[in-house]
């Protein structure tokens, strides 16, 4: 068996200062993989890669630069470049989602006199915009940007990340939702047209981690318990619990190394079964 295969390797982390991707980071560096962080939160990127490569040996570095901005992200190419070398991994992690784009009810009740304001008529097509841009868009961009070395070397794997919301969408969220189905099609098709490149594009669909662009659904502000929603959520989870940012590591670290040279243009829920469940 081909063993991983990764040292020396240069990555990419969009989103890399997040909670996830943090600790995707710090999971590829402990593998002997050089990682450039991007983030547009400065100094926690900055922060995030010296204590990564501290803590692992492998070179680490911070970069500020947007998903959304083709000139940051050509900037952050040519520092990465002149830094870490030629690039082999990438991992499009920056996403989320937004309060506007998120309904106060999960479903509509029945009296016609009902307030409209928590529907589906509440909802601000500026946060649609703002969910599709982060989601899409900044997984397209940075594609554009930095797969070009992976193409000219014939060398190189994409990793996605998507959400489990993509096969079926939950209450609340329909931007969100829409767009990270939005993130699978583009990772199969995007597998089609590279794979004579020699380019791998995959995703992975994580279940739920409580984070802070979810805590407010899932956690109650105040004294931190779960809501209903939170509760609804381990009740549907066959394994009954959240996800944790180390278990979603472990699969792209899989995605990205020899052992999955033959896979491309795969979803892989990490979920603990929620997709899987019907509920019943
Ligand atoms: P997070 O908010 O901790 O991390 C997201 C990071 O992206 C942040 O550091 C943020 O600064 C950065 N970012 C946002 N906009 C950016 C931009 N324009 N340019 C550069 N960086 C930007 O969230 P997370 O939960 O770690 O999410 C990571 C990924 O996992 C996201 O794509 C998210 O949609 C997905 N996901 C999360 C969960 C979950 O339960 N937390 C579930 C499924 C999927």
């Amino acid at each position: 068996m081909e063993d991983l295969n990764l040292k020396d390797k240069v990555a990419i982390i969009t989103g890399g200062a997040g909670v996830l991707c943090s600790e995707i980071a710090r999971k590829l560096a402990s593998n002997g993989v050089k990682t450039a962080i991007i983030d547009y939160k400065e100094e926690r990127a900055a922060e995030l890669a010296a204590v990564i490569e501290r803590g692992t040996g492998s070179r680490s570095i911070g970069i500020c630069a947007s998903v959304l901005d083709k000139k940051s992200l050509t900037a952050a190419k040519d520092e990465i470049n002149r830094a870490l070398g030629s690039i082999d991994i990438l991992i499009n992690g920056a996403g989320g989602n937004s309060p506007e784009a998120t309904t106060g009810v999960e479903q509509m009740s029945s009296k016609e006199d009902e307030d409209l304001s928590g529907t589906f008529f509440g909802l601000k097509i500026e946060g649609f915009d703002r969910v599709f841009e982060l989601n899409f868009k900044g997984t397209l961009l940075p594609t554009m940007v930095f797969a070009s070395d992976m193409t000219r070397r014939k060398c190189g794997a994409i990793v996605n990340i998507s959400s489990m919301n993509s096969f079926r969408p939950l209450t609340k969220i329909p931007a969100y939702s829409a767009a990270k189905a939005s993130v699978n099609n583009f990772t199969q098709w995007l597998a089609v047209h590279f794979a004579p490149a020699g380019v791998r594009v995959n995703a992975i669909a994580p279940g739920f981690i409580i984070t802070d662009q979810n805590r407010f659904l899932l956690t109650d502000e105040k004294n931190g318990s779960l809501t209903a929603r939170g509760k609804k959520v381990i009740a549907n989870t066959p394994m009954g619990r959240f996800a944790t940012p180390d278990e979603m590591a472990g699969t792209v670290l899989f995605l990205i190394s020899g052992w999955a040279k033959f896979i491309t243009g795969i979803v892989i829920p990490v979920d603990g079964g929620f997709s899987a469940y019907s509920g019943v």
